[in-house]
């Protein structure tokens, strides 16, 4: 039996590219780590999803971060015995904190949403391929019909190791299913503030990987994993909060919604294009945001539209308080959870200063209608490439501001990089070199 006392601490980050990235920390100095961080370059900002070196400022030699593990947050790693996890904000050695710092940056979103008087609640639904082995041409582990049975009793015993190592590392799941794509599954967790739903991400992806080596496999939760086919969407969830009361329940517009709801969700749904830089940050994002996906490649909302790059989430009749909530659908786990729940909650932000009001809501497939009617709804499709949402998060204040020069400066580059990176590669050339990524 291996030997389960902690012998070291996971203290990990997530960069521009959505990469968790990781140092590990003996136990025995792990009280020095944090009181004092882990030195880290802020090099790793300018990182690309292949371990390339995006030519951005912040990419220089000199110079050193402290990470610091969050101590509230320290799990030991049910998958892996012996290794604990903590995630870490990023501080520079003089004691400020660092500007490229996703996690910090998603705490100062959260706190000028408390300014605004309001709180915010947050999920991500994490979707993943399961392979016999993580080579080059992997095979699914799993061959049963999608959402079938026969998937849950192919992959019994991963599935039950998989749900106990997130009970025991206090992750409240709400439902783990076989999704549609071969041997493709899914999992849900219950809401929290922002910062920690997307620590769990971390945390739950980092666990089903674990799991999975266990068990000689592989997982894959990259945006495309066939082409053509559904990808692994990484949608988040988002309600909001006034006064401890679900503004997304209980007002006098449609399904329920209060006008605060209103303005906070159309303040996402305009600026749906520039967040995908950072919601879908690769080019193989682009690959998976296709009409008729489930993946909502139109901008538009309606209520339990799956099709909807917003979809609204009213929760059955009696529930709506507790349940209801807005589900961004266009993005996928490529995205660094920390940016994505800042920017997302930014653009809501600046939704409500506005006091904007939602469309007409669309309550079928937006592939379907003629182009007159999409014009009549305002529904318009979402960038088809990296390019096109990297120029629109250019060109969104709401967005360059939150994130801040010196962080908007390092995005760019990094997508940038990426888009040229794979320039002239077919969809199956991108699908091999992001597969095994995140
Ligand atoms: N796999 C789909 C996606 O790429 C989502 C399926 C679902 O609605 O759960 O987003
Ligand atoms: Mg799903």
């Amino acid at each position: 039996m291996a030997d389960e006392r902690i012998a070291a601490v996971a203290v990990t980050f997530v960069d521009t590219a959505g990469i968790t990235r990781a140092k590990g920390v003996p136990l025995a100095a792990f009280e020095h780590a944090a009181a004092w961080g882990v030195g880290a370059t802020p090099v790793f900002d300018a990182f690309g999803a292949d371990d390339s070196i995006a030519a951005a400022p912040v990419a220089n030699p000199t110079g050193d971060l402290r990470l610091l593990p969050d101590l509230d947050r320290v799990v030991a790693l049910a998958a892996q015995p012996g290794w604990a996890w903590a995630p870490a904000d990023r501080w520079t050695q003089e004691g400020e904190p660092h500007p490229g710092c996703a996690r910090l940056l998603a705490a100062r979103i959260v706190d000028r949403l408390a300014e605004a008087g309001c709180t915010a609640r947050a999920a991500l639904e994490v979707e993943w391929v399961v392979y016999r082995d993580g080579g080059k041409d992997p095979v699914p582990a799993a061959t049963g019909p999608a959402y079938g049975m026969t998937r849950l009793v192919e992959l019994s015993d991963y599935g039950v190791d998989l749900l106990r190592a997130l009970e025991a590392e206090g992750v409240a799941v709400r439902q783990f299913h076989p999704e549609y794509t071969p041997s493709q599954f899914e999992l849900s967790v219950a809401p929290e503030s922002p910062v920690a739903a997307a620590d769990t991400a971390v945390l739950v992806r980092t666990t089903i990987r674990g799991v999975a080596a266990r068990h000689g496999l592989a997982v894959s939760f990259a945006p495309a994993v066939t082409d053509p086919g559904v990808g692994n969407g990484g949608h988040l969830h988002l309600s909001l909060l006034r006064d401890g009361r679900n503004v997304f329940a209980g007002g006098d517009g449609r399904f329920g919604l209060t006008t605060e709801a209103e303005a906070f969700a159309a303040g996402i749904l305009r600026r749906l294009p520039a967040l995908l830089a950072v919601g879908a940050p690769s080019v193989a994002s682009y690959l998976r945001l296709l009409p008729s996906r489930w993946a909502g490649a139109f901008a538009c909302w309606g209520r339990e539209n799956r099709e909807a790059a917003l979809r609204l989430v009213t929760g059955s009749h009696g529930e709506e308080a507790s349940a209801a909530n807005v589900e961004v659908k266009c993005i996928d786990q490529a995205a660094n959870p920390y940016l994505l729940v800042g920017a997302v909650l930014a653009a809501g932000l600046a939704g409500l200063a506005e006091g904007g009001s939602l469309p007409e809501p669309v309550h079928a497939d937006p592939a379907g209608l003629s182009d007159d009617e999409r014009a009549r709804l305002g529904v318009r499709r979402l960038p088809t490439d990296l390019a096109a949402a990297v120029a629109a998060f250019e060109a969104e204040p709401a967005l360059t501001e939150a994130f801040g020069p010196g962080l908007t400066e390092t995005l760019l580059a990094v997508r940038r990089a990426e888009a040229d990176a794979h320039g002239g590669r077919t969809a199956a050339e991108i699908i091999a070199a992001t597969r095994w990524r995140w």
